[in-house]
């Protein structure tokens, strides 16, 4: 590809709203575009790289011996009221209704519509087991789409459904699914971990997801130190034995302490800098789908306005929340919003897991001890204690018995699941089995967040100049970039040829041709993250040399001109 014909759209500036590194260098190198909350468009270049991150799960599922296919985004309701998750699922369905006004969505997730087809086509246990997938658009209406296409409302995932007779042929084809991911993950160069996780919501026996690590994640997973125990933190506290910490009631009174001591518990347990977290007081949680509801207050400075504090975010750890209104930052603290401070809100942090998909939720109270809405009061300030809150907490030991518990963040990348017969019996999803009765299916089913490995893995492979892209999913392999190409026919020659040359042999390239300053050229193909780079000058061709430089190399070589390709093999 010739960058002179190529949408090039690098921008110098970080976007204001982009808080994660990914989603600016996505932005700032030209690969996605938003067009409202949670929905962008692919500009060429990173489209490139998604293409090619579809390409290797393409591969490794059919390797699997799974078999492609392409459902509809949009459901009918009447496979969602079969199996029970018209009303069950929550906000975030987006439904709808056509010119006739029947219901419809758009399909968050495909267990309904491939039950349903699988339920039509196959009749006998000879035909099973068999592992369905697609690639495809889903749409879930995300209470807090962030972080671009991290968490888009709008976005890529490759789903698969397995049917069986049996569990044992179910627990065959997951143990196939786990190698699979792994397999998937290794060809991206991610560095990940499979984590045992709750089957919890959607069912079944077995869960396990595939976390991305990387200090941005909004989950927490649990590692051994001593063994291949690793767990998300759910599951992980769910396991948990009840340990010989002293009960949170006994450290109350010294929680219930001076402000400051408060800011630096919260500051402590956030990770963040107590200057900046007592900034920020009040932000009411809205009732998610699970129907946890709170208020997350920090602490906040007298001489703080209430407008500076709607305008603040609590920074490293939570996105913009729906901010309170002054009524109700007035309702909820029983006291006048102006006056809110220090002095006013010396209160114990309270910290309640069930907000645990952001960071946990802190609610506190007023001086006099009232409660906040939504608290209880004798309930909650027994868990007075942030570091309390967990029940795994690092250094505790793993619940096998070898070595201690580590705790790090991350990006949940993949997800399976033994489902069992819950959506199969609930949709009288049948075959005849060996004595000819009829058999309810057993299912798995196992996504990958393809569009959201690539902001993934811009978390893992970045610098303060861009993007480093391994070299499989590059949206250019090489990049030859040619200095004063518009005033040198001979450095334009031989970077054409060079380009012919890579190109035949297979390898992405992009031609920098364009009329720009090298400076601006270097700059572009290094925020783009291309691995491998030529450049192509006068003073080069004089001496029959090339420069190379390998966007993770400290320095430059030049290298003979012949010998560019055999150098890049
Ligand atoms: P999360 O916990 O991040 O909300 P999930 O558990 O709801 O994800 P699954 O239902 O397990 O997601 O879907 C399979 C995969 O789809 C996830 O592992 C993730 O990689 C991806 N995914 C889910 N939601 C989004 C989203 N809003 N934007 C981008 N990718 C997503
Ligand atoms: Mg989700
Ligand atoms: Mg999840
Ligand atoms: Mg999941």
């Amino acid at each position: 590809m010739r960058a002179s014909r190529y949408l090039i759209a690098t921008q110098k500036e970080t976007p204001a709203d982009a808080e994660i590194i990914s989603h600016q260098m996505m932005l700032r190198a030209g690969m996605i575009r938003k067009l409202a909350s949670g929905l962008y468009s692919w500009l060429p270049m990173g489209l490139r790289v998604l293409r090619k991150v579809e390409r290797i799960v393409r591969e490794e599922m059919d390797k699997s011996g799974a078999q492609e296919v392409l459902m509809p985004a949009v459901q009918p309701a009447e496979l969602w009221q079969e199996s029970g998750r018209w009303e069950q699922y929550g906000g975030e369905l987006l439904r709808m209704n056509d010119r006739h006004g029947r219901d419809f969505c758009f399909g968050p997730t495909h267990e309904e519509v491939i039950t349903d087809l699988i339920r039509n086509e196959l009749k006998s246990y000879k035909e099973l087991p068999a592992n369905f997938y697609q690639i495809q658009t889903k749409f879930r209406d995300e209470r807090r789409p962030r972080f671009g296409v991290m968490r888009a409302r709008e976005f890529i995932m490759k789903d698969a459904y397995s049917f069986h007779v049996n569990a044992e042929s179910l627990n065959d084809t997951y143990q196939v699914m786990h190698r699979t991911y792994c397999a998937i993950f290794d060809r991206l160069g991610l560095d990940y971990r499979p984590v045992e996780a709750d089957s919890g919501a959607i069912g079944g026996s077995a869960s396990h997801e595939f976390h991305v690590l990387a200090s941005s994640g909004e989950d927490a997973i649990v590692f051994s130190t001593d063994s291949d125990y690793a767990a998300n933190i759910e599951k992980a506290e769910a396991v948990a034995p009840a340990g010989d910490r002293p009960s949170p009631s006994e450290e109350m009174t010294e929680v219930a302490t001076p402000e400051q001591r408060t800011i630096e518990a919260v500051a402590t347990f956030l990770k963040v800098d107590a200057n900046r977290c007592a900034k920020t007081l009040l932000v009411k949680a809205e009732e998610d789908d699970n129907g946890n509801s709170g208020l997350i207050a920090l602490i906040l400075r007298g001489d703080h306005t209430l407008n500076e504090i709607k305008a603040e975010n609590l920074p490293d750890v939570a996105e913009p929340l729906t901010m309170a209104t002054d009524e109700e930052i007035e309702q909820v603290v029983g006291c006048k919003a102006g006056s809110i401070g220090p002095v006013a809100l010396p209160v114990p942090v309270i910290v309640d897991r069930s907000a645990a998909h952001m960071v946990d939720f802190v609610c506190g109270a007023n001086k006099e001890g009232h409660h906040l809405t939504g608290v209880n009061w004798e309930r909650d300030v027994a868990l007075a204690r942030v570091e309390d809150l967990r029940d795994v907490v690092e250094g505790d030991p793993s619940p096998d018995g070898k070595g201690t518990l580590e705790i790090r963040r991350g990006i949940e990348v993949g997800h399976i699941f033994k489902l069992g017969n819950k959506y199969s019996k609930a949709m009288n999803a049948t075959v005849l089995d060996e004595n000819g009765k009829s058999a309810i299916l057993e299912m798995g089913c196992y996504g990958i967040g393809v569009s959201r490995i690539v902001a993934s893995s811009i978390e893992q492979n970045h610098d303060d100049k861009g993007i480093i892209w391994p070299d499989a999913i590059a949206p250019f392999e090489v990049a030859i970039v040619t200095l004063n190409g518009h005033k040198s026919p001979a450095v334009m020659a031989a970077g054409e040829k060079l380009y012919e040359q890579l190109r035949q042999a297979g390898f992405d390239v992009l031609l920098d041709d364009r009329n720009e300053r090298p400076g601006v050229k270097f700059a572009d193909m290094e925020l783009i993250g291309i691995p491998h780079r030529f450049v192509v000058s006068e003073r080069g061709l004089a001496a029959e040399t090339l420069e190379y430089k390998g966007r993770r190399d400290e320095d430059k070589q030049d290298i003979p001109l012949a010998e560019a390709l055999p150098f890049l093999i």
